[in-house]
């Protein structure tokens, strides 16, 4: 266990009052927060349950939970809250749904059912649904920034807020009568409920003696609030940032709200580190030079003991083929040749869709990877759907299940007639599902509605008493020719061949259920436990595939990366238009994108990569690229510039930025 240096155990140390720690990449303040609940545990007495850390990602919040389990003994750490904020959200929502209005066992509501909610509803309000993301985006911010339907009407400047705000109100209506929330609502909601209800907010503070955030730079309005409701006067709380790292200004977020906490907790203390224990000094050389580019709130000075390092390679490809040619020999050569494991190395990108690519030369030269954010077996589309019926049979209360199978396939039963449902089945505190053959639902609904939906609902009920009385596995595969799933996913594939690959998907998740069944050791396991053993393993896997990232090469773009750290990095793409990022070069926002920059470049430990293509194809045509500018702003005498054979003699021996000119000059000719 590293020693702590004095400015680190100072902010450790001191819980006379709320603090702040500020400070640059790699100072430990990730280090600082774990140490501190330690501390706080063993030398304060402060009972574990007592304690909130909260942090970005779920990655991060295990990964906290790990260390700081490695810190405590035997059952020290009970009832210890480390979560992201929306977790910590959803489960006071779990233990408040009544005051809020929900029912117990509400759905959460993800992406792809928030897009499909407000498409529906822009159909029916507007006859259209163009520009349902940017309707999403909006009602995003909005309550990212706390402000309700009504406000959101009196706020609206123009016609496209206006008819955002007013697709707001009937989401949100649509939402409550569906006993759903979204993810925006796992703050919202509770902030909502503390301002409303003072003696629920009492409870809570009762039970928050102390809280930790990590990555402060980036919470937003409502998280923001949601800490400040929590900490009341007692102000018992410690939170760290970076405000070079604020790179989900686009979320809310402002590197601002660093400000805020000292105008709000007038007795706040400030620590600031500046030792960094992760990088070489070129490599952190090369973030200060960089970040130095934009306006600074803070002042911060970083410095190394580890070393002057290597230079940073910054490596010119032809193509965005040849790039990724490039990267995966770089590591591969590296593996075989000094036996590092393939997890040293990160390759970092903009956007998700310069993985595709990266992935198959990966694959073509068998470097195993890991990938975050991809889409793992159990995010696929048609296993979610097959997943939805399996949770329906087991569980008839699941409405979000109902709502992602209702129509899957087509059914004709549309949002109105869904809504007005809900409404019933809430007034009847009825699931949905049970509500679907109610008699009562004739008085609301036309009969032909009635009659879908009753059908609908007889054809699960037969489905699981087939379950029960045959032979289970079999029930299931005559369910998904009943729906005639197979041809469903034709018409919603792009090919032949991927609606085939999609349903070999559906019969492997029938395999791996009837194989659960099968292991069962007593031979006296029923369906039922069977699939809930399913959608449990679902979430083990999915973490488990997050966790065992030991063996491969990890892969993932520049925002998730955060708080991450790795010996070897490549950043790929380093061009005009995608860092910076096209859409920030037009909205002026190039210094968000220069701090993910500065967050992709101190993931480094030891070596640092950055690559760019000459060209690259996009919209199916081949285009020039410029070397992004944030090249130009890293240190010359500190880059080794490389790939530069196909340009003319003059140019190769040109090392440093002037480089840059002449490969634009080249790629002008
Ligand atoms: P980021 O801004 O990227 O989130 P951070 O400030 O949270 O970085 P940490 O991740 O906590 O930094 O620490 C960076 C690295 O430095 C880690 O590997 C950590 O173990 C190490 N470290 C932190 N403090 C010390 C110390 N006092 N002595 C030795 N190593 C340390
Ligand atoms: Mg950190």
């Amino acid at each position: 266990m590293s020693r702590l240096n004095p400015r680190q155990q100072e902010a450790v140390n001191y819980i006379s009052g709320p603090l702040l720690v500020l400070a640059g990449a790699g100072s430990g303040k990730t280090s600082v927060i774990t140490r501190k609940i330690a501390y706080l545990i063993q030398q304060c007495g402060i009972a574990a349950r007592h304690i909130v850390a909260v942090t970005f990602t779920n990655k991060a919040a295990r990964e906290m939970k790990e260390r700081v389990g490695s810190l405590l003994r035997g059952k020290e750490g009970a009832g210890l809250t480390v979560s992201t904020f929306h977790n910590l959200g959803l489960n006071i929502i779990r233990k408040e749904h009544a005051h809020l209005g929900y029912k117990s066992g509400f759905s959460i509501f993800d992406e792809q059912d928030v897009k499909a909610l407000l498409a529906d509803i822009m159909q029916k309000e507007y006859q259209g649904d163009d520009g349902v993301d940017e309707v999403k985006n909006l009602i995003g911010a909005w309550k990212n920034d706390l402000i309700l339907p009504e406000q959101a009407l009196e706020k609206a400047r123009n016609p496209r807020e206006q008819t955002a705000a007013i697709v707001y109100l009937h989401y949100q209506r649509t939402l409550k009568a569906y006993n759903a929330v979204d993810f925006d609502d796992l703050i919202l909601q509770p902030v909502k409920l503390f301002q409303d209800h003072p003696e629920v907010l009492q409870k809570w503070r009762n039970r928050v003696r102390y809280m930790l955030v990590d990555e402060y730079q980036d919470t937003n309005a409502s998280q923001y609030l949601l800490v400040k409701l929590l900490v009341a006067e007692r102000a018992q709380f410690t939170v760290v940032g970076d405000d070079d790292q604020s790179i989900y200004a686009w979320r809310g977020a402002r590197p601002e709200n660093l400000m805020q906490l000292k105008e709000d907790f007038p007795s706040l203390k400030v620590v600031m580190l500046e030792q960094n224990y992760r990088s070489t000094s070129r490599i952190l050389k090369c973030a200060n030079v960089l970040i130095a580019n934009n306006p600074h709130v803070f002042e911060k000075q970083l410095w190394s003991e580890m070393g002057h390092g290597d230079e940073i390679r910054v490596i010119r490809c032809k193509n965005e083929e040849a790039e990724c040619e490039r990267i995966a020999m770089e590591i591969l050569t590296e593996h075989l040749r000094s036996g590092r494991p393939y997890s040293d190395f990160a390759i970092l990108y903009r956007g998700n869709y310069q993985a595709k690519l990266m992935e198959l030369k990966l694959q073509h030269h068998q470097v195993p990877y890991r990938l975050s954010g991809g889409t793992s077996f159990f995010a696929r589309q048609e296993v979610k759907d097959l997943m939805s019926y399996f949770r329906l049979l087991v569980n008839p209360d699941d409405d979000n299940a109902f709502l992602r199978v209702i129509n899957v396939p087509r059914r004709e039963i549309g949002s109105a007639t869904l809504e007005k449902l809900g409404n019933y089945a809430g007034a009847r505190q009825l699931s949905m599902f049970a509500a679907c053959d109610e008699l009562g639902l004739a008085e609301h609904l036309d009969a032909r509605f009635v009659e879908r939906l009753a059908r609908f609902k007889h054809f699960i009920d037969r489905v699981r008493r087939a379950c029960s009385e045959e032979e289970p596995i079999a029930a299931l595969r005559q369910m998904i020719v009943d729906i005639d799933y197979e041809n469903w996913l034709k018409q919603n594939s792009s090919t032949d061949k991927a609606a085939e690959y999609r349903m070999s998907n559906v019969w492997f998740l029938l395999d791996a259920l009837k194989n659960t069944l099968e292991r069962d050791e007593d031979g006296d396991m029923t369906i039922e436990q069977a699939i809930a053993k399913l959608v449990l393993r679902d979430m083990l896997e999915r973490q488990q595939e997050e966790e065992d990232g030991a063996e491969g090469v990890q892969m993932m773009t520049l925002h998730a990366s955060k708080g991450l750290e790795f010996p070897s990095v490549f950043i790929m793409g380093m061009e005009e238009e995608i860092l910076p990022h096209r859409s920030s070069i037009e909205a002026d926002t190039v210094e968000e994108e220069r701090r993910l920059a500065y967050v992709g470049i101190t993931r480094a430990k030891r070596n640092l990569a950055i690559t760019f293509a000459a060209r690259r194809k996009q919209y199916g045509e081949v285009i020039d690229c410029a070397p992004s500018r944030f090249l130009d702003e890293l240190p010359a005498e500190d880059l080794q510039w490389e790939g530069l054979d196909d340009t003319p003699v003059e140019v190769k021996a040109v090392r440093g930025n002037s480089a840059l000119a002449d490969i634009r000059a080249l790629l002008k000719r």
